[in-house]
């Protein structure tokens, strides 16, 4: 794609734009009685102009049945999670049987690594990229904890080369065949959080079962923004969280994939309640835990309905617009260009001002590019706050935006690299 650096040609690609009707669906917020271009939704996504009225429905239903909406009405409680599972497993790559919605992200990792953190013998360990979101790293270090383990000898941390800042699928691949031995489980991110790196899943996935261990991912920078193919892969199990590109609402609810090859596998231990419970059977209140078949028999609680609702007035959504693969297309474009832009200004300026740490390579990354400020790194982003150019910030130096497809522009991507030139202008 050849780029320009001016408003006219950002405006001709949104004209030719295929996606641009579902900003429509979205509220945009506001800045100076202005549209704020946002390129926050790797954190939290904007709010469906749907949501309200999807939450709206099950508070009649509640409203009209009372207890007998798990029962009654349109869309009975009971198997309202149904509706659900399709366009999911589509942004997945899972079947749908393989998929359950419940709880948060590091609640799920939790109870995943209850079925599938199982330390015996010399195989004790974790390995993980170094510099994963720290609620994975606490989910983590107590988990080893529980199991009686000392962390400083139990989690394998793959750190990235001198001077470099992202991993080399190499290096994670002969740390993996390294410690086969003593491996348990490999729990990596899809997209590590701070750098916007998209891993190698599939090779991970294939190392970590050549060395005799399990092998989980946390999607919650990947779910809703990459294209996935969980089931394909073989992953033992992942997780994510609906609120960053699945647009879910703040804590929205989670959900994980358990892979069908371990179905029938009566030796995974779980942390078992009664929604997880045979569902043709959850209602004789036996004793006795049997699970349902499928991820579904992971459940532990009380569907929460109107989370769900939330959740389904964007995924609804995500199936209009014709599934991830579209979105990534648009996606790439929107990230690339922002990329050239940024580029623009370093050679305008003829010193490297701001360095892109996420990868360049597209089948390396997803909506998201971390970037480096040299100078004043914390007024630059306040400047770009200030002037309605919502990204957020990570410390010490790092400025993370994101263009998301469903709602994004390109004018958008050319206001936010045209702020962020006018700051080195503004702010020397
Ligand atoms: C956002 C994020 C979380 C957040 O977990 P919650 O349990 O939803 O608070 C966890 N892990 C990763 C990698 C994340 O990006």
């Amino acid at each position: 794609m050849n780029y320009q650096n001016n408003l006219e040609f950002a405006q001709q690609l949104d004209a030719e734009d295929e996606l641009k009707q579902y900003r429509d669906s979205f509220f945009i917020p506001q800045h100076n009685s202005q549209n704020a271009v946002y390129l926050c939704g790797n954190s939290l996504g904007l709010q469906p102009k749907s949501a309200g009225s999807y939450i709206q429905q099950q508070l009649r239903n509640w409203q009209q049945h009372a207890v007998e909406g798990w029962f009654q009405g349109d869309e009975p409680w009971l198997s309202y999670h149904k509706a659900l599972l399709n366009p999911l497993a589509g942004l997945l790559g899972a079947q749908p049987a393989e998929i359950t919605i419940m709880n948060s992200l590091t609640v799920n990792l939790h109870l995943l690594m209850v079925s599938f953190y199982k330390p015996a013998g010399k195989r004790i360990k974790i390995l993980m990229e170094a510099g994963a979101f720290p609620s994975d790293q606490y989910a983590v270090e107590s988990q080893v904890k529980f199991h009686g383990l000392d962390p400083v000898d139990s989690i394998i941390e793959i750190f990235p080369r001198e001077g470099e800042v992202t991993l080399r699928t190499e290096d994670i691949l002969s740390k993996i065949a390294e410690n086969a031995e003593e491996i348990a489980l490999v729990l990596f991110s899809g997209i590590n959080y701070y750098t916007g790196q998209l891993f190698n899943m599939p090779a991970i996935a294939n190392a970590a079962h050549e060395a005799g261990a399990y092998v989980g991912f946390d999607l919650a920078h990947a779910a809703g923004n990459v294209e996935l193919q969980l089931h394909n892969w073989g992953a033992d199990f992942a997780s994510w969280c609906s609120y960053k590109y699945m647009n879910s609402g703040p804590g929205g609810i989670s959900g994980i994939f358990v892979h069908e090859k371990h179905f029938n596998d009566d030796s995974l231990d779980r942390f078992a309640g009664w929604w997880g419970y045979r569902r043709d059977k959850q209602f004789l209140m036996a004793q006795g835990f049997e699970p349902e078949v499928g991820a579904q028999g992971w459940n532990v609680s009380t569907s929460p309905i109107i989370l769900m609702a939330m959740h389904k007035a964007s995924l609804d959504i995500f199936e209009q617009a014709g599934g991830i693969k579209l979105l990534r297309a648009k996606g790439d474009m929107l990230t690339g260009y922002l990329e050239f832009l940024i580029k623009e200004i370093n050679l305008k300026h003829g010193e490297d001002l701001f360095t892109i740490i996420t990868p360049s390579n597209q089948s390396e990354r997803g909506s998201q590019l971390s970037v480096v400020c040299k100078y004043r790194a914390k007024e630059t982003f306040n400047y770009l706050a200030d002037n309605g150019v919502i990204g957020d910030w990570r410390e010490p130096d790092v400025i993370r935006m994101s263009p998301v497809p469903l709602y994004n522009t390109f004018a958008d991507v050319y206001k936010a690299a045209a702020t962020l030139a006018q700051s080195v202008i503004d702010l020397k």
